[in-house]
């Protein structure tokens, strides 16, 4: 299947400005467009700088963290969808799981979220992903699937066409413990079928779908070569270069 694939990296609270754009640099000195895409999920302070570095680059492209379910108005703090579209942001990511937890985003929250980022064109990463109990408990599946269904499923098939899905197990997310391919392979599995269910076998077979959760270069291939596996979502390996051209490497 012809699905797009991905490495994005999600800087996370880490790089002050002049890292950043270091890090940056060194990225866009050393990848190829290989067909492939990398993504670069910087904070918002560097988004606008870093746009500026990988324009010549058709295989970087720029992620935001997060944004605000309102347009405008008077939410201290937040970031509005137009500014982000404003300096060339192309990707958000919603939903992840230090969001959920720290931040309280639910369910709910987030497909208001997920309708802002649409409507303002810009294209959605959408975190799912079980805490350890759940998966101990053997109802991981049910429980992602009830992610999805909440913040997802209200979207026309248009609209859900533009999504990318990122799996990430909350027990492999800066543990160092990574879920194996196979358990990787039976989530992604799972997802892609609830989606044929809900939107058809044409739009299943072309969400891509990354996994997230101590994605290494040493892992990265045995993750991105199982069928389902489109790529992955990167924390801590994407904040060094060596490492993250390595994993976008790795299909
Ligand atoms: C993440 O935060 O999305 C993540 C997967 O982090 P790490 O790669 O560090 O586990």
């Amino acid at each position: 299947m012809n699905r797009l694939k991905i490495a994005a990296g999600n800087w996370k609270m880490n790089k002050n400005f002049g890292e950043g754009l270091a890090l940056t640099q060194a990225l866009v000195a050393g990848s190829e467009d290989t067909g492939n895409l990398m993504i670069l999920g910087t904070p918002y302070i560097h988004l606008q700088t870093v746009g500026g570095l990988i324009s010549n680059s058709n295989h970087i492209k720029l992620a935001a963290q997060n944004c605000h379910q309102n347009l405008k108005g008077a939410y201290t703090g937040e970031i509005s969808i137009s500014m982000l579209q404003s300096v060339g942001v192309e990707y958000v990511i919603l939903g992840h799981s230090e969001r959920r937890q720290y931040f309280d985003e639910g369910n709910a929250l987030l497909a208001e979220k997920v309708n802002t980022v649409l409507e303002g064109g810009l294209l959605p990463i959408f975190c799912c992903g079980e805490a350890l109990p759940i998966r101990e408990a053997g109802t991981h599946v049910e429980f992602v699937a009830k992610q999805l269904k909440e913040s997802l499923f209200h979207l026309s098939a248009e609209d859900f066409s533009k999504i990318v899905i990122a799996y990430e197990p909350i027990w492999a997310i800066g543990t160092g413990v990574t879920a194996s391919p196979a358990q990787a392979q039976e989530m992604h599995q799972a997802i892609r079928a609830l989606l044929a269910e809900k939107y058809g076998n044409e739009i299943a077979d072309a969400t891509s779908i990354l996994y997230g959760g101590s994605v290494k270069p040493a892992n990265a291939k045995d993750l991105f070569s199982q069928p389902d596996v489109d790529g992955g979502l990167v924390g801590g390996a994407s904040l060094k270069p060596d490492d993250f051209i390595a994993i976008y490497n790795s299909f």
